[in-house]
Order: structure tokens, then C-alpha cells, then sequence
């Protein structure tokens, strides 16, 4: 049976497999078909569509964009675009430089806290999308904390006395964005959001679907997001949002959409 998984991070991001590592682990649960949907960054892409073809999964490109809208947090996932787009190269860039400068405020609130981390051991974790997460593997490295969720919770989560929201990037501007590079928007995880007031003035925005399908939520918490995609005539998309072992509840292919609905999205695949 065809299987696509469209969201799941790699080693670009915050997740701990590498493309390759992702896509072997997609051939060996038996997945047909993957988009690697990495925070704010497409460079698995340099390294990932070769690999693909060589295992015979197909590949569309995806990526999960960090955006803000009415002071509210929304991860807009783009999906189909094209991977040389001036544009989607741009906004990645825009982020990188974003993410360098909250990482760098988050770092000098936990140092006020007496919870000292140096930007050179952020930036010795590599040349990928550094955000929280990393921030808080460092913290439980340091002895901090003991879990990634109590960093959130106690410190770096939204809110938190650690939290920074950094630039925002407006869900519109994206939108726009992920559309000049030949895209399609899709909503994330909408199952997370709250305020609804506010729910239903993104939803007037011109996305072209929404990610009706989500890691292990069940078919009852999925209805009522069917419903709005079928109302508006967007497309529904699906995905695990698999990190590997710093989320190790999520498997990779535990939320997947069909062969009909991943032809839908993607026309340009490797
Ligand atoms: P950032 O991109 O730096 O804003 O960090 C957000 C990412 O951190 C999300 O995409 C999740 O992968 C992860 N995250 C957010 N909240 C939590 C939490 N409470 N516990 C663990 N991970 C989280
Ligand atoms: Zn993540
Ligand atoms: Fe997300
Ligand atoms: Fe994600």
C-alpha cells in the first residue's frame, strides 16, 4: 500500500537522523514516498534526492517555516516548490540570521539565570537550523535540566522567562513567498493551536491546505480540520513530524496520506 509521510525533520534541522538516515528508515518501514520538512531550512535537499532515487522512494520537496500571525506562533509548511527559488533560498537565509540573534538573547536570559551556555557550544552543534531545541540538549548536557520538556516548560517555552520571540516573519509574507517559488502553503499541526477568534482570521489567509493528518492524533481529532479543507476546496495533507530519538513517542510513517493525495501536492518530485 502507498504510504507518503510529508513531515519529518533531519539533522538540518532538529531532528537526529540525516537525510539518508530518514530515507533508509522511510524504505524499511515501508513507506513509498517522503517530504523532509525541515524548521526554517531546505539543505537536505542538497544531499537527499540522489539518495531517494537510488532507493526508489519518491521525494517532494517540503520545508516547516517558523511564522508569526496576530502574535500567535504558526508553522507553515511549504510543499512542491521549486528547490532553486531565489525567494525560498532568501526567506531561509532571513531565517538563519533570525535564529542567530534569538539564540543569542536566549542565551543571555539562561545566563542571568546562572545557567551560563557559550554561543560557541550552540554553534559547535553544527551548520543546521539552531533554535530551542538545541538549546535545550545543551542545558541537560550542563546538568540544567533533566529532560527536554522541562527545558521548555521551566525556561524556553513560549512565555517562559527564557522565551524570546525574535523576528517575527508574517504568515502572510510566507504564504507569498512559498507561492513566488512555486509552492503550495499548508497549515501545521493545526490540532495544537488555540484561540479560536484568532483561528478563524488565519484561516481567511490563502493557504492551499491544511495537515488534516498529524503524528498520532485519531480520526475523531482530525474531522473537524477535514471538514474546513473539504468546505474551502484546499488540499489535505498529512505527516508524523518524526525528530528521531528527541521525540521518541513519534515513529516515522504514523501519519501518512495517500498515492491520490501526495499526487495532488507534489507535481515536481525527484
Ligand atoms: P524553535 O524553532 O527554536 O522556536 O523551537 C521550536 C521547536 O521546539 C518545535 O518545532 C518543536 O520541535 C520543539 N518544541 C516546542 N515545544 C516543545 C516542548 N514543550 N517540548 C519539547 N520540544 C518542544
Ligand atoms: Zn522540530
Ligand atoms: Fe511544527
Ligand atoms: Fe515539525
Amino acid at each position: 500500500m502507498f504510504r507518503a509521510d510529508l513531515h519529518c525533520h533531519s539533522t538540518f534541522s532538529d531532528g537526529t537522523f540525516t537525510p539518508e538516515q530518514l530515507l533508509r528508515h522511510a524504505k524499511e518501514v515501508g513507506l513509498s514516498a517522503l517530504s523532509i520538512t525541515d524548521h526554517d531550512t531546505i539543505e537536505a535537499y542538497t544531499v537527499a534526492p540522489p539518495i531517494a532515487k537510488e532507493l526508489g522512494l519518491l521525494l517532494g520537496s517540503g520545508v516547516e517555516f517558523s511564522t508569526m500571525f496576530r502574535g500567535m506562533s504558526i508553522h507553515v509548511l511549504g510543499y512542491d516548490f521549486d528547490l532553486e527559488s531565489p525567494e525560498i533560498h532568501a526567506l531561509c537565509a532571513r531565517h538563519q540570521k533570525r535564529r542567530h540573534d534569538r539564540n543569542k538573547r536566549i542565551l543571555e536570559r539562561l545566563s542571568r539565570l546562572s545557567m551560563p551556555i557559550y554561543e560557541e557550544e550552540l554553534l559547535a552543534m553544527g551548520e543546521r537550523s539552531l533554535g530551542r531545541p538545541h538549546i535545550a540538549q545543551l542545558m541537560i548536557k550542563k546538568g540544567y535540566v533533566s529532560t527536554i520538556r522541562e527545558a521548555f516548560n521551566l525556561y524556553i517555552g513560549d512565555g517562559k522567562p527564557c522565551f524570546d520571540p525574535g523576528e517575527g516573519i508574517s504568515t502572510e509574507e510566507t504564504l507569498a513567498i512559498i507561492r513566488k517559488g512555486g509552492g503550495k502553503s499548508f497549515l501545521a499541526h493545526p490540532h495544537l493551536l488555540e484561540h479560536a477568534n484568532k483561528i478563524k482570521e488565519l484561516l481567511k489567509l490563502p493557504f492551499d491546505g491544511i495537515e488534516c493528518h498529524y503524528a498520532r492524533f485519531t480520526p475523531d481529532k482530525e474531522k473537524r480540520w477535514i471538514k474546513i479543507a473539504q468546505e474551502k476546496g484546499w488540499l489535505i495533507s498529512g505527516g508524523s513530524d518524526f525528530h528521531g530519538s528527541v521525540k521518541e513517542y513519534i515513529s516515522l510513517g504514523c501519519s501518512w496520506v495517500n498515492e491520490e493525495t501526495f499526487n495532488k501536492i507534489f507535481q515536481r518530485r525527484t
